[in-house]
């Protein structure tokens, strides 16, 4: 294809995708939103072996949960009742509104299935934050507890156990279990070899999905019996039309009456083992656009799953896929190479800077103030996402820089 051609593709594509653009989100399309249908619930999927059923559509806590009130009662409404926060989102501000919600609407709570999460490193402090979300939602008990973002499943040690045992048996929790976005694969496979895990949240998308070692992790999280929540399945964000492939991809989709993020959330629910999609939906369009694609269905055909992977190829060094044990350790101090490269992410593809930057200056004084410094070399060459990593680590030091 020439370069006038591309060029015409370009403009007769964005013509046809109308004032919208190609990378915001399509919704309603084809009918797939019915405000008014009542009896449209999204669907539920058992989680693991809690006996739980849970909507396939999570309702991700990270935006102003108490200035939008009226968008968690159409979530509910709309039957998106697993409902996730954490004990950090907005500084507390996450659970508060969820709290708020909790308080006016108190009948709601049994059709709730809410989750937090606390990134405590001690006992004492899961104890803390525990009792504090409780006190902030307004309820007397959480329906799944997580230890936030863990990298190495040694996190998970006796001591976590026996809190997490003595936490149900005070009925303030009623299952357990952790969240990951580094070393997702290894935290998946070996929490499924402990007794005690109910459930886990991980990183998980059509970029992922296809891979030997995470087909394997699910598949020993399924056999032992662990609720599955797959977040980030955005895959580093939406289509912007750089290449034929988006265009084509992009295009593709919206023929059949969806947007490439819906396309790209019906890829992770292809796969039955995955309970729940844990989605940030901080505006109403978004919790639309979602409610649609999870209520309908069309299935993904092989050519679509074929070009999502193609794409996913093309694209794979501007992705990192969260294998944080490889760069890591090529370092000759302490660099955060897996967390900062998900706060570009955050700022760079969900254009969040607020969120990317308040995640990046917790990372500890010294190390934000030598990291910029140390030698990427080794860590580069090993990348298996050919990651210009030293380019990106001085990126987010000069971004996110307060
Ligand atoms: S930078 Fe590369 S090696 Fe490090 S976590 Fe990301 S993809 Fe993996």
């Amino acid at each position: 294809m020439t370069l006038k051609d591309h060029n015409w593709s370009r403009r007769k594509f964005l013509k046809t995708a109308g004032i919208a653009g190609v990378g915001s989100v399509v919704a309603p399309l084809n009918g797939l939103v019915n405000a008014s249908g009542q009896n449209e619930m999204v669907p539920t999927r058992p989680f693991g072996k809690t006996g739980e059923q849970v909507s396939i559509l999570s309702l991700g806590g990270i935006f102003d949960t108490g200035s939008n009130q009226l968008m968690l009662r159409q979530a509910v409404n709309w039957g998106v009742t697993y409902w996730d926060t954490a004990h950090s989102y907005g500084g507390g501000a996450s659970e508060k509104g969820i709290g708020k919600y909790l308080a006016k609407y108190p009948q709601d709570r049994k059709k709730i299935f809410l989750v937090t999460k606390s990134g405590a490193w001690r006992i004492k402090g899961l104890t803390r934050d525990l009792n504090k979300s409780l006190e902030r939602m307004h309820t007397d008990y959480i329906d799944l507890f997580f230890v936030h973002g863990i990298s190495s499943i040694s996190e998970m040690d006796e001591d976590t156990k026996a809190w997490a045992e003595e936490a149900k048996a005070a009925g303030k929790i009623r299952f357990f279990g952790f969240s990951t976005h580094s070393n997702m694969e290894e935290c998946l496979l070996e929490g499924a070899k402990l007794d005690w895990i109910d459930g886990i949240m991980m990183t998980y998308n059509y970029r992922l999905m296809h891979s030997d070692d995470m087909r394997r992790a699910v598949d020993a999280c399924v056999n032992a019996g662990i609720g599955l929540t797959a977040m980030k399945t955005q895959g580093g964000g939406q289509v912007k039309t750089h290449s034929e492939t988006e265009l084509k991809l992009a295009g593709r989709f919206l023929a059949k009456g969806f947007s490439d993020a819906q396309a790209k959330l019906k890829s992770v629910w292809q796969n039955p083992n995955i309970a729940s999609i844990c989605s940030q939906m901080p505006n109403m369009t978004i919790l639309m656009s979602n409610v649609a694609a999870a209520r309908n269905k069309t299935q993904l055909s092989a050519g679509d799953n074929e070009l999502l992977q193609r794409y996913a190829k093309e694209t794979r060094s501007a992705y990192c896929t969260g294998c944080a044990d490889i760069c890591e350790s090529c370092v000759e101090a302490e660099a955060p190479i897996g967390d900062v490269m998900r706060y570009l992410m955050y700022c760079n593809s969900y254009d969040d800077y607020k969120l990317a930057a308040d995640s990046f200056n917790k990372i500890s004084q010294k190390i934000r103030r030598y990291f910029p410094q140390l030698d990427y070399s080794e860590a580069e060459r090993k990348c298996p996402q050919g990651l210009p990593i030293a380019k990106l680590m001085q990126e987010a030091a000069k971004k996110f820089k307060i």
